[in-house]
């Protein structure tokens, strides 16, 4: 079976809903899993601030806005009345029970229920939708077989049983519909997967039922070899290796969750890239398999912070990495990238919420400087280092910009560059230049 995701634009107005459904029943049986309607997640982000700040009427003005439009949707999407009046009371029900948040304390746990309903409310309308068209279409509710641990890991025991028990009970039906995005915490509490994560939830399925290829589609031909967003001429990439998509996915590439590769590659199931606008277009396929000897991408990731440690004392001394790498670990912090000479030690990271902490600590072992509003650059390809030239090639093209750190050989797959936030379109266009075209 595959598991197909289909993201936020693709469901974004009632005739992307029909055009996903037209793509969908083929008469193979397959998970559909979906996201919020484009826009949703971000307004239910901007009424939880409201909540947060106690305004209850910013909350209500956004909240009755954003109800009006889903019955605008209601009113396209279904032919007959029956189900205009289902779906009526579908969002009825749903915006009187996110309006009831108003009228008590706010926490994270209460933001992350409100969350959840862009996914819930669009997997409910796209599954009437398909019944009312006559296809044997079910919904299976993510937050009864997702789940994550204290870590925030996907708790893949408990996903793969419930999401057999499933659909064994449910057995029969051609489309499974189900949320993504969405989860349940060790604590039994609604929860997600991060921004994005509707890509996470399909990779998750597609390792646990052992799907034969997870599908993501979306808004763009597949993995373009330089950020579209800023690059212009961007070409899609045909194939990828699990580990070039993982770490475009990781440094920046916004096609794809930064962990959603990783279930696939442990259960080796292709991912595909499709494009859901223009579905005939080959998109890109990602696997085990290489493309030899070649530069494939290049993405970027923002807002980083890098931090140097400088010390006299490191000369010869062992031990003082671990020390170094403690601080981070004991603050939950992750570090992206490093760089070591004899009298110092530098670290990217991205998560900057303790950095004082961290920094106060770092002091103990020498001086440390902070620099905020960096960009890591990530060259992604077979880059083997028998491959000879293609450092100087990627080096090249940034000669005229400033670069703070190189990483190389960490992997045989890429190069990265920290740069400042300001230099990155120049960055990425003079890669995309020397390297593409
Ligand atoms: P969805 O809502 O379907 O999950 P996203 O907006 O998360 O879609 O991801 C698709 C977008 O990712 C594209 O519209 C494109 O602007 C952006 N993007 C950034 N980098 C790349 C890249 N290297 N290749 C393709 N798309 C990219
Ligand atoms: N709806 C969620 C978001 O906007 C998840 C997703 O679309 O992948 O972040
Ligand atoms: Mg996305």
């Amino acid at each position: 079976m595959k598991v197909l995701k289909f993201g936020g634009t693709s469901v974004g107005s009632a005739a992307r809903m029909k055009h996903v459904a037209s793509l969908i029943c083929d008469g193979e049986q397959k998970i559909v899993v979906l996201s919020a309607m484009s826009g949703t997640t971000n307004s239910l982000v901007e009424i939880s601030d409201y909540l947060y700040k106690k305004n209850t009427s910013g909350a209500l003005e956004h909240l009755n806005s954003l109800e009006q439009k889903y019955y605008a949707v209601v009113n396209e999407l279904y032919a007959t009345e029956p189900y205009r009046e289902q779906g009526r009371e579908l969002i009825k029900s749903k915006f009187d029970y996110l309006r009831s948040f108003s009228k008590s304390v706010f926490t994270t746990f209460e933001e992350k229920v409100i969350l959840a309903h862009g996914e819930l409310i669009s997997t409910a309308l796209v599954n009437a939708y398909l019944q009312e068209c006559g296809v044997k279409s079910c919904l299976l509710p993510a937050l009864d077989f997702m789940r994550i641990d204290k870590n925030g890991e996907p708790d893949m025991a408990f996903i793969t049983g419930h999401i057999h028990e499933m659909l064994q009970e449910n057995a029969g039906y051609e489309l499974y519909i189900t949320q993504g995005f969405i989860c349940r915490n060790a604590y039994g509490d609604i929860d997600n997967l991060q921004r994005g994560g509707s890509d996470y939830t399909a990779s998750i399925l597609g390792a646990a039922i052992e799907a034969s290829e997870i599908q993501i589609w979306t808004d763009i031909d597949g993995m373009h070899n330089n950020d579209p967003r800023f690059v212009k001429n961007t070409k899609p990439v045909p194939s990828l290796h699990f580990e070039e998509a993982a770490e475009l996915a990781y440094f920046g590439a916004k096609i794809l969750h930064p962990t959603c590769i990783l279930p696939a590659k442990l259960h080796n199931i292709p991912v595909r890239l499709l494009n859901t606008m223009e579905p005939s277009a080959p998109g890109t396929i990602i696997c085990n398999e290489i493309e030899k000897g070649k530069i494939v991408a290049v993405a970027a990731k923002d807002n980083i912070t890098s931090i140097k440690i400088k010390s006299g004392r490191m000369l010869l001394a062992y031990g003082f990495l671990r020390k170094v790498f403690e601080i981070f670990e004991q603050y939950r912090t992750s570090i992206d990238m490093i760089t070591t000479s004899e009298v110092g030690v530098s670290v990217t990271i991205d998560n900057p919420h303790h950095l004082t902490d961290i920094v106060d600590n770092l002091k103990k072992f020498g001086t440390v400087t902070v620099e905020e509003d960096m960009v890591i650059i990530c060259v992604v390809g077979d880059l083997l280092y028998e491959n000879i030239g293609f450092q100087s090639k990627v080096v090249n093209a940034l000669r005229d910009v400033p670069v703070r750190m190189i990483s190389y050989g960490g992997s045989n797959y890429n190069i990265s560059f920290l740069v400042k936030a300001e230099d990155k379109v120049k960055a990425l266009g003079n890669l995309s230049a020397e390297l593409f075209e």
